[in-house]
This record gives structure tokens, C-alpha cells and sequence, in this order.
């Protein structure tokens, strides 16, 4: 077998290369290692931003969202019983759209489906050869047989634990990490969200999150130490404690209900680079991960296909390599600051377990400062809402 380009991963970014590649006439494969139902179970991200909304447009795939997202123009951030918001609109002239990951890869596999991309679903031992020759392969194993696809280059779309980062040669690539000390209890309710708008609150219990899929599908997190378990979190402890740290308003009209889901994901702030060795490129989690506290990981995952994109399509159509030299520094250039925002949103939100009682009075007197000045206002606001492309 042979295609242009193989993409190893079929999460978000590894569908949206392989829609965006065959609209411009070039040929892609794709190689998941789970089942379909597998990867549109998983419940993720849900915030997009414009530059994304315009691409998932660009690329056929942006109808059901136009038509079922929500637009939101602004978002609330809390101090223990104080709240204000952040209008983005005013700000900045932008927006986000609140449209589920899970949603969005549902609609990728329908337009793959459509247009007869190819997805081999369920494939095993995934190795990447030849990268630094012009003619590099990929065999894997289907249905207990091994198989060889040839091809000019392979995209790495396969996620934080896939295989292609790690076939980058040690002597070259360079990882940084910070491991934060909590994670983040989420649940899914088939409720009415509590506010129009995302509350992103800060307390001296931890912080909690107030978000949502549509109208009657809300998700709400709670920091949590990384040592409790799903089982100690019964739904009304759950709800007890979220109410503890929003604001009373929100807290007295909440609409509370059974889980649908419930999970705790640890918070991680990484970046490996250079995200292109030979030919292979590395996108979204294969390359970095936030802390989802500024909605930023799927976003980058889909800045990433933006610029693979293009290099690629003016490798095929105009012969032209510069997109592709230069992929990895203007990539790096945008994650670092989305990493830099994520951070610092983590960083002004959550209870530290070493944070000293100036440390707490520095986030209470920063957010206090947030709510006073429209400069702090608007560089959050364009952070928020996705530096351009
Ligand atoms: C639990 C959780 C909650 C999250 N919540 C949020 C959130 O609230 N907000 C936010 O902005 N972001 C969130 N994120 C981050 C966001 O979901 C990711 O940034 C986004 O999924 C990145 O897309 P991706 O395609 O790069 O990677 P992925 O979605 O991870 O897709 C990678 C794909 O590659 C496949 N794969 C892995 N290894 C192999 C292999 N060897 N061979 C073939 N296929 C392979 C995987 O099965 C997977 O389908 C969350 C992430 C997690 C894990």
C-alpha cells in the first residue's frame, strides 16, 4: 500500500489533516489504534476558538456546529462569592464557540466517511521507519497481519502516549514538563447549564469550573488532590462542593442531577520539540499538552493542522518546501504562548498544596486587579478567544 501522506492518530487533529489534505487532492491514510465507538465515547474538550471554527468550516465540516454551537461572547470569573465578567466581544471584537470534542471527531468521521477517506480502525504495533530518507514506511499489524504503507510523509496526530514522538532520535529532541500537584474532577449532567456563561472560579477550597456542551448538557470540575478516587466523589458530594465554591447566586440556582460521567484527569503543561524531524510531523497532543484551564489543548491541536496544512499543500500543489522547513519553529511560536496562558490561568485559579498565605493573597489581589483594569481584561480576552494564525 502507499499514500502521500500517513496520519497516525484518528482524534481531532489526525481526522481534520486527512479532510483538509483530500479537499486539496492529496492523498492520506489514516491509522487509529482504537474502535470508532472508542474514540467518540471520550468526553474532552468544548470550547472553540474562531481560528478553529473557521478552519473546521474551511475544511466541510462546520454545519451541525453553526447550527447546534453556542456563541459566547464573554466569560465570568470568580472570587469566592464575587464574580464579574470578561466581555470578549468589547474587548477584542471576538468570540468562542461551545461545541463538544466529541461532537466535532462525530462529525470529521461522518465527512471522512462521505468523501470515502481511508481510517483503518484498530491497528497494533504501529512503527515508523526510514524517517530521514525520502521514502519512509509505517508497518502495523490488522487483524493479526502485518501490513506496510509506504509513503512521502507521516503526520504524528496520535496523542500524548502515541508512537511517533518517541521515534524521534533522543539526541535531538528536547521535552519540557511541569506537573501540576491536583487534577481535575469532571462530571457530565443532563442539566440546564447554571449560567449562560462559563464561571471559572477561584476559591480558598480550590477552584471549580462551570461549563457546558449545550442546553441541557452541562460539565462542571472541581480541583481535587491526585490522591481521591472516582469512588470517593458520590454525586451529592459532588454538588456539595461545587456550590461551595460558586458564587451563592449560581450555587442557590443550580440545577443538579445524576452523572452521565465522571472522571479525574491529572493537569500537565508539556512541549516537546522540534515538532518536525525528517518527515515526520508532530501535531496536537503528540506534541504538547496544557492544563485545560484556558481551553487551549484541542485549539492547538487545530492551529498545528492549519500550518501542517499548508505546508503540505504548497509541497504538492506550488512545489514550494518553505512551509514545511519552516513548520516546527512558526508552530512551537504559538504553542509556547498558548502554554504560557494556560499556565498562568492555572497558576491564578488554583490552591497550591505549598502556597504560603502570600502566595493567596497574590492571586486574590491579581484577580481583584483583573476586575479593575480594562488593559488586564483585554490581553485575557485575546488570549482566551486564540491569538491569530
Ligand atoms: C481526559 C481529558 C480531558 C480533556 N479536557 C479538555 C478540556 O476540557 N478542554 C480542552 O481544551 N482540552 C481538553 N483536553 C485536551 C483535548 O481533548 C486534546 O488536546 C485533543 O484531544 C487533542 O487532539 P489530538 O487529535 O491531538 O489527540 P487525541 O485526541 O489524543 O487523539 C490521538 C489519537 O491517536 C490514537 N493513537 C494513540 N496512539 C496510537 C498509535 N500508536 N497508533 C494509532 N493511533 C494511536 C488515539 O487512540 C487517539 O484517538 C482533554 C484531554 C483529556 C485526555
Amino acid at each position: 500500500m502507499r499514500t502521500q501522506v500517513l496520519i497516525i492518530g484518528g482524534g481531532p487533529a489526525g481526522l481534520l489533516l486527512s479532510q483538509l489534505m483530500h479537499r486539496q487532492g492529496i492523498d492520506t491514510l489514516v491509522l487509529e489504534r482504537r474502535s470508532r465507538d472508542y474514540v467518540l465515547a471520550r468526553i474532552r474538550a468544548g470550547v472553540l476558538e474562531s481560528g478553529m471554527v473557521d478552519l473546521l468550516r474551511e475544511a466541510g465540516v462546520g454545519e451541525r456546529m453553526d447550527r447546534e454551537g453556542i456563541v459566547h461572547e464573554g466569560t465570568y470569573l470568580a472570587l469566592s462569592n464575587r464574580g464579574f465578567r470578561i466581555d470578549f466581544k468589547q474587548l477584542t471584537g471576538g468570540s468562542v464557540m461551545v461545541y463538544g470534542q466529541t461532537e466535532l471527531t462525530r462529525d470529521l468521521y461522518q465527512a471522512r466517511d462521505a468523501m470515502e477517506g481511508q481510517v483503518l480502525h484498530e491497528v497494533g504495533r504501529v512503527q515508523i521507519h526510514d524517517l530521514d530518507t525520502d521514502s519512509p514506511h509505517v508497518t502495523f499489524t490488522k487483524d493479526g497481519r502485518a501490513q506496510r504503507i509506504d509513503c512521502d510523509y507521516v503526520a504524528g496526530c496520535d496523542g500524548f502516549h502515541g508512537v511517533s514522538r518517541k521515534t524521534i532520535d533522543p539526541a535531538v529532541l528536547r521535552e519540557f514538563e511541569r506537573v501540576y500537584p491536583f487534577g481535575w474532577l469532571g462530571i457530565l449532567s443532563q442539566t440546564p447549564p447554571v449560567s449562560e456563561e462559563l464561571i471559572y472560579a477561584s476559591h480558598e477550597r480550590g477552584f471549580a469550573l462551570c461549563s457546558m456542551r449545550n442546553q441541557n448538557l452541562s460539565r462542571y470540575y472541581l480541583q481535587v488532590s491526585l490522591q481521591d478516587s472516582i469512588e470517593q466523589w458520590s454525586d451529592d458530594a459532588f454538588w456539595d462542593e461545587l456550590k461551595r465554591r460558586i458564587p451563592l447566586a449560581a450555587a442557590e440556582s443550580i440545577v443538579t442531577g445524576e452523572s452521565i460521567e465522571k472522571s479525574i484527569a491529572p493537569l500537565r503543561s508539556f512541549v516537546a520539540e522540534p515538532m518536525r524531524w525528517g518527515r515526520l510531523f508532530l501535531c496536537g497532543d503528540a506534541a504538547h499538552i496544557v492544563p485545560p484551564t484556558g481551553a487551549k489543548g484541542l485549539n492547538l491541536a487545530a492551529s498545528d493542522v492549519y500550518y501542517l496544512s499548508r505546508a503540505l499543500q504548497q509541497h504538492y500543489n506550488d512545489n514550494d518546501d518553505h512551509g514545511i522547513e519552516t513548520y516546527s519553529a512558526t508552530a512551537l511560536s504559538r504553542v509556547w504562548k498558548a502554554e504560557r496562558f494556560s499556565w498562568s490561568m492555572t497558576r491564578l485559579l488554583h490552591r497550591f498544596p505549598d502556597q504560603s498565605p502570600f502566595d493567596w493573597r497574590m492571586q486574590q489581589v491579581e484577580l481583584e486587579y483583573l476586575e479593575s483594569s480594562v488593559a488586564a481584561q483585554t490581553s485575557l480576552a485575546e488570549n482566551y478567544i486564540g491569538l491569530p494564525y
